[in-house]
């Protein structure tokens, strides 16, 4: 495992959000990453470079399903479009990821979404794969903290081996805040996720993440799990690795903007 690899992608991803890189590439493929807070595409050149990408906070998934069916092709066809105007080129090849256990009830929708908005879909994989694609686990547990809930997912030999989900996230967060502040859902949405804000807010967070931990210690118990990786957008919060790392007692990385590995491995699966 190479954890500097997978920082460095992700810190040229996040380059290229900001920064497009106009290429002559023969070939773009792109990951959509459909989430219950924020949608989020991912494009790789020929040589599997990211030369783009972007990002908007929807409303149009609920815990991995497909709520919006409208909004939710609306906002991806209109990301294609912005990325497509960047590049100066038309993006043609997209894949896309749903949670571990939804495919018999979702993966329907997703696929609807991804090829109404105009991709060829190549590929629809679970998002623990795809997020393995970027950071090349062979044993541990990816724990991705979105806005509804927690996934678990347990790897051996570089293979998914137990998954769970549980409906605790980011959202949870954003009520704890928005009831110590005496702010709306909204303005405590915001206000949690500006940096400068995390030190302060921590303390007032703590309760959350060891309830997030507990969840965690639950699920790993049965398995030998000596490494934690913290993927999705409720990472970013600042320390929260150091939390779990204490209530788990086990070795916990997170990489560099952890918000961004499932799009980018799914953008690789592409
Ligand atoms: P789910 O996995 O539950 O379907 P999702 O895929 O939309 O949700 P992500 O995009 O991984 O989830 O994460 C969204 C959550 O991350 C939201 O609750 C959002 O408030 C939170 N989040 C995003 N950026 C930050 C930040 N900088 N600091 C703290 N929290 C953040």
């Amino acid at each position: 495992l190479n954890y500097e690899y997978c920082d460095q992608l992700i810190r040229d991803f996040e380059d290229v959000v900001e920064q497009p890189i106009v290429s002559k590439s023969s070939v773009y493929y792109t990951g959509v990453d459909l989430g219950t807070a924020c949608v989020v595409l991912a494009v790789l050149d020929e040589n599997y470079k990211p030369v783009a990408g972007a990002y908007r906070y929807a409303d149009v998934v609920r815990d991995g399903m497909v709520v919006d069916y409208i909004g939710a092709i609306k906002v991806v066809r209109e990301l294609k479009q912005e990325l497509e105007v960047k590049l100066d080129a038309e993006l043609i090849y997209g894949a896309a990821a749903i949670p571990p256990g939804t495919d018999i009830l979702d993966s329907g929708a997703v696929k609807n979404v991804v090829q109404a908005a105009g991709f060829e879909l190549t590929n629809l994989l679970d998002e623990p794969t795809a997020a393995n694609k970027v950071l090349g686990i062979q044993n541990g547990a990816v724990v991705d903290i979105g806005g509804g809930t927690t996934g678990i997912s347990i790897l051996k030999n570089g293979e998914v081996v137990y998954i769970a989900d549980e409906p605790t996230g980011g959202t949870h967060f954003s009520l704890v805040v928005s009831g110590a502040y005496g702010m709306s859902f909204k303005e405590a949405e915001l206000y949690k996720r500006e940096p400068r804000n995390h030190k302060e807010l921590l303390p007032v967070l703590k309760p959350v993440v060891e309830k997030i931990s507990s969840i965690i210690n639950q699920h790993i118990k049965n398995h030998d799990v000596k490494e934690i990786y913290l993927v999705g957008g409720t990472c970013c919060l600042t320390g929260i690795e150091d939390i779990i790392e204490k209530n788990t007692g086990i070795f916990t990385h997170k990489p560099q903007n952890p918000m961004f590995v499932t799009p980018l491995g799914i953008a690789f699966s592409c």
